[in-house]
Formats: structure tokens, C-alpha cells, sequence
């Protein structure tokens, strides 16, 4: 039988429903089994994967294969997630850069590409801001700019900023992270017009209330996809040694060759080249404190087990 080439978009009940290629973005899925073999071969095609289908008599599909994937998250159950868009709002709720630099490790540690966003742009410019967060917004763009995240501004609200990052977005398939209540779901209402995904934190998942099974779907934005589930909401270390923590701030990780030791923490080691630039300014004081304050974390859930 022919093999045709297409990308999971929903897993529900056993079946995958694989968007043809050649369809593009708005074109009807194929209702799709898995090939027999795959549940003996402990296979599991995940939303993300690209595969190759055959067309079966009564118009449904079989998932033959899955081409290899470049990444793999497990909340949500999504393969292929090449950009994470990290959302942080100015204010409401308030902006909390221990929070955003604990998303950051969790992105890191996946290798998936971040850019960041800074949400409720509007709130800043109305007054009702607290000086605080007005600050606090500033701190991100100088800090996250300096190590080399681009930083997006935006208001849902006004419309504002929304089309450099449906842009940002092209060709991607991203998921949004942050915490609940930031705007996530408010954004990709104002990049898909008609899209009128729930607002207002109800639930962590983008679109649907609590009460709905746990499955991921890609929404099509036009010219991306992005998964209707927030990325990253366990933010435990589970999956993270504490070796791998300094490699996922990527300004100690460019320093760290240059420590005197070469498996040194970054904490009181003699000759430590991150200590040094933080000394010097040239690396945030925060970010060395919430590296800190993220092993002693770590140190403490491993000692409890
Ligand atoms: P999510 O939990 O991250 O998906 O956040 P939502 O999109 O549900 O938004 C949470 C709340 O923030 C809702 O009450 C929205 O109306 C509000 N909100 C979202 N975006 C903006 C914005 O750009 N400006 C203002 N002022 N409020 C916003
Ligand atoms: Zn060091």
C-alpha cells in the first residue's frame, strides 16, 4: 500500500488523527489506528510525530511509522516541540523572576529554544501598576536580553506586540509555559482570530476546564502549531540531576570551562569563573541566587527519598 507522510495533531481513544502533508495546515486529519506491532514493540506515537500512513478500505488510516523525533516532553505528551514561548505578565499575577528563572532550567534541560514574553503590557501603561512591577518588567528585558533570550512585550488586550510574536512563531511547533493566569490562552486568542479558547485561569490547560481527560491537541495558528496545553507546569527538578542544574543557566554554563575545577558548583569552589562574574557584575545576581537557592532544593527532595 502507498505511504503518505503526515503529523499527529490529537490522540483520543486509541485513534490518531494524522494531518496529511501535502494537505496543509487547514486540511481534513485521517482517523488512524497504530500498526499492530507497535503495542508489542512498546511503540507510541505521540502527538508531534511526523509519520507515515496508509490509507485503509474504509477511509481510516494506519500509522505504518514514526520518524525520529527532535525532542520529547511528557507534560503534555508532545514530540517535536522545537520553541517554548514563556510567558511572564507585568503584573496580575505579580512578576516573580525566581518563578521565571525555574521555567527557564525545566526549558533548558530539554534543549527546546525559549523566547520569553512579557504579557498585560497595557497594565503598565494604564497606572495601575505598582512601581514594583514596573521594575520588575525592566529587570526581564535587561537581564533575560543580556544572556541572549529575545523578550517579546505584549498586550492581548490592545492588540499590541501580538503580531511580532505570531511571526516569532512561524514554521514552529511551540508549546506556551508560564504560570496560570499570565495570558496564555488570552494570547493565542488574539494571534488565531475565532479561536475563543477559556480565559480567566478556570484550569492549567489552555482551552478546557479541569474536568476533561488529559490529552494534548496541536492548534493550528497559521503557519505553526501550538499545543492547547501548557508546557512545563510540574516544575519539580524530577527529571533533573543536580550536575545538570549549572549547564541550564546558559550565562554559568559558557563560564564553567573556565572554573579551576572541572566538575566545580559554582558555590564556593576556589577559582570558580562564575563567582568571579558575579563579583564582577558580569553575571545577575539573582540568576546565581535562584541557581543557588535551586540546589539547595534539589539537595533537600533527594535527602527526604
Ligand atoms: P492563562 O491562564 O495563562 O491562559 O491566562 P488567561 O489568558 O486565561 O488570562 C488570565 C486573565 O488575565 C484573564 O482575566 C484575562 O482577561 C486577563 N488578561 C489576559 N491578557 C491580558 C492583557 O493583555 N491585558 C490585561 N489587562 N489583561 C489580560
Ligand atoms: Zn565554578
Amino acid at each position: 500500500t502507498k505511504q503518505l507522510k503526515g503529523r499527529i495533531v490529537k490522540a483520543l481513544s486509541g485513534y490518531y488523527y494524522v494531518l496529511p502533508v501535502e494537505e496543509g495546515p487547514s486540511g481534513q486529519t485521517v482517523q488512524c489506528r497504530g500498526r499492530g506491532v507497535f503495542k508489542k514493540k512498546g511503540i507510541n506515537p505521540l502527538v508531534g510525530d511526523e509519520v507515515y500512513y496508509s490509507l485503509t478500505e474504509n477511509g481510516e488510516g494506519t500509522v505504518e511509522e514514526i520518524l525520529p523525533r527532535s525532542s520529547e516532553l511528557i507534560r503534555p505528551p508532545v514530540s517535536n516541540i522545537d520553541l517554548a514561548i514563556l510567558v511572564f505578565s507585568v503584573t496580575e499575577p505579580t512578576l516573580n523572576l525566581q518563578l521565571l528563572d525555574k521555567f527557564l532550567v525545566h526549558i533548558e534541560h530539554t534543549g527546546i529554544e525559549a523566547v520569553l514574553c512579557l504579557s498585560k503590557q497595557d497594565l503598565e501603561k494604564d497606572g495601575s501598576e505598582t512601581k514594583e512591577a514596573s521594575e520588575a518588567a525592566a529587570a526581564v528585558n535587561r537581564i533575560y536580553s543580556a544572556i541572549g533570550y529575545e523578550v517579546y512585550g505584549t498586550s492581548s488586550r490592545l492588540g499590541e506586540g501580538v503580531e511580532a510574536l505570531h511571526e516569532r512563531l512561524q514554521g514552529h511547533l511551540a508549546v506556551f509555559a508560564g504560570q496560570s493566569g499570565v495570558g496564555k490562552s488570552s494570547l493565542l486568542n488574539a494571534i488565531v482570530p475565532g479561536l475563543e479558547l477559556e480565559t480567566n485561569a478556570i484550569s492549567n490547560r489552555l482551552g478546557r476546564g479541569k474536568h476533561t481527560t488529559r490529552h494534548v491537541e496541536l492548534i493550528d495558528i497559521g503557519g505553526a502549531y501550538v499545543a492547547d496545553t501548557p508546557g512545563f507546569s510540574q516544575l519539580d527538578f524530577a527529571e533533573l540531576g543536580i550536575e545538570d542544574l549549572g549547564y541550564c543557566f546558559r550565562e554559568m554554563r559558557e563560564l564553567s570551562p573556565d572554573c579551576k575545577f572541572r566538575a566545580c558548583n559554582h558555590v564556593h569552589e576556589p577559582g570558580c569563573a562564575v563567582l568571579k562574574a558575579v563579583e564582577e557584575g558580569r553575571i545577575e545576581q539573582s540568576r546565581h541566587q535562584h541557581y543557588l537557592l535551586f540546589m539547595a532544593e534539589m539537595k533537600e527532595k533527594k535527602r527526604r527519598y
